[in-house]
């Protein structure tokens, strides 16, 4: 079958190569790829400053945001709800098999690091025309959601982040009002998305000026879009009044020092992104902690999802699209036919989110 590799750590090794067909085991379920998402990730995948191989292999299938329909359920697999034509979304991230968290099934919280994640690390990825899983990791996706399907795992690492705020603030009583999103990419719009889900008046920051594609979606969700180009992010809450909860998603380290300090005492700072490289830069790092500590605020990190975040991902999307029919489908402005992947790797261009069509 086709399937789109690199090798990790050399850049632009990106090719689309024929590569042997899985084997489905008794108790998988064999899958034919509809379309998978770009992200920054594959992109820094490709720039070789991330992801790894399989062991063994010298090469990686890429691709973590997927979405496919079941093609053939194994015997021993009959029982687990999926049937041939079903519409699937699988989860990215798979035990260590060694920490407390991935025996738990929380692998999301895995605390030795030797996690794998298909696409991305040690474990081969979705971008083939077909592959194969347990349905442990698989997520039935209702019919009337299959144009937004593969945006259910940037979804779900959003519906974690904003989870996991709520549930740290339950350290005393919160009154959020208004939250702060920081980067008007895909993960940035879904935050914003979940964010008026949860009845928080919230603004958008981004770079790019309020004519944007990405800046004009952010009303159709409901929020307020700023322009950055010219506004110092530390400033913001005096133009916005206090944030008491701000979501980082811009990918860019030097933004998330400057969210550090526009927090609202109390308030918590969630950070989305994974920087690869090594950029460093002189940061006011007195004034940060001291604003930290006096505002008795909270930093928090937070990576990929738990399966319970994906089921509220597709809650979610329910209730967006009940309340605002389409908007959600605007994010993916690029369906790619999957042979032209060179161009998203090479261009990037405009747009918000790019889909690589794989088969109907
Ligand atoms: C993916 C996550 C993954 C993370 C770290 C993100 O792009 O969406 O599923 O855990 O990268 O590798």
């Amino acid at each position: 079958m086709k399937a789109i590799v690199i090798h990790p750590g050399q850049k632009n090794s990106i090719e689309m190569r024929d590569v042997p067909a899985p084997e489905m085991a008794p108790e998988q379920i064999a899958v034919k790829t509809i379309r998978v998402g770009l992200c920054g990730t594959d992109a820094e995948i490709d720039a070789g400053l991330y992801g790894q191989a399989p062991e063994g292999c010298e090469y990686l299938i890429l691709g973590h945001e997927n979405f496919g329909v079941v093609e053939d359920v194994g015997v021993k697999a009959r029982d687990a709800g999926f049937k041939a034509g079903d519409f699937v979304v699988s989860t990215v991230r798979r035990p260590c098999g060694q920490c407390y968290f991935c025996n738990h099934g929380e692998n999301d919280m895995c605390t030795s690091g030797k996690y794998t994640e298909r696409g991305i690390k040690g474990r081969h990825g979705y971008m083939a025309e077909h592959y194969v899983e347990v349905p442990e990791y698989m997520n039935n996706i209702p019919a009337a959601l299959k144009g937004i399907g593969v945006l259910l795992e940037p979804m779900s690492i959003v519906e974690k982040g904003i989870d996991e705020s709520y549930l740290v603030q339950q350290r005393f009583t919160w009154l959020p009002k208004t939250a702060l999103v920081v980067g008007a990419g895909p993960v940035g719009l879904l935050a914003a998305a979940v964010l008026v889900q949860r009845g928080l008046r919230t603004v958008v920051v981004g770079r790019e000026p309020a004519t944007d594609l990405r800046a004009q979606l952010v009303p159709q969700l409901g929020g307020e879009y700023l322009s950055v180009a010219n506004i110092p992010i530390p400033s913001l809450p005096k133009q916005l009044g206090p944030l008491d909860l701000v979501v980082e998603c811009t990918g860019n380290p030097g933004v998330v020092f400057e969210a550090m300090q526009t927090l609202a005492p109390t308030a918590l700072l969630c950070l989305l992104s994974v920087t690869g490289g090594d950029k460093q830069q002189p940061e006011p790092t007195a004034q940060i902690n001291e604003d930290l500590v006096l505002g008795n605020n909270v930093v928090l990190g937070s990576v990929n999802a738990n399966p319970r975040h994906y089921k509220m991902g597709i809650e979610d999307f329910k209730a967006i699209e009940a309340k605002r029919p389409g908007v959600l489908a605007k994010l993916i402005t690029n369906h790619l036919p999957w042979e032209q992947y060179k161009t998203w790797f090479t261009q990037r261009g405009e747009g918000i989110k790019t889909a690589l069509e794989i088969a109907k």
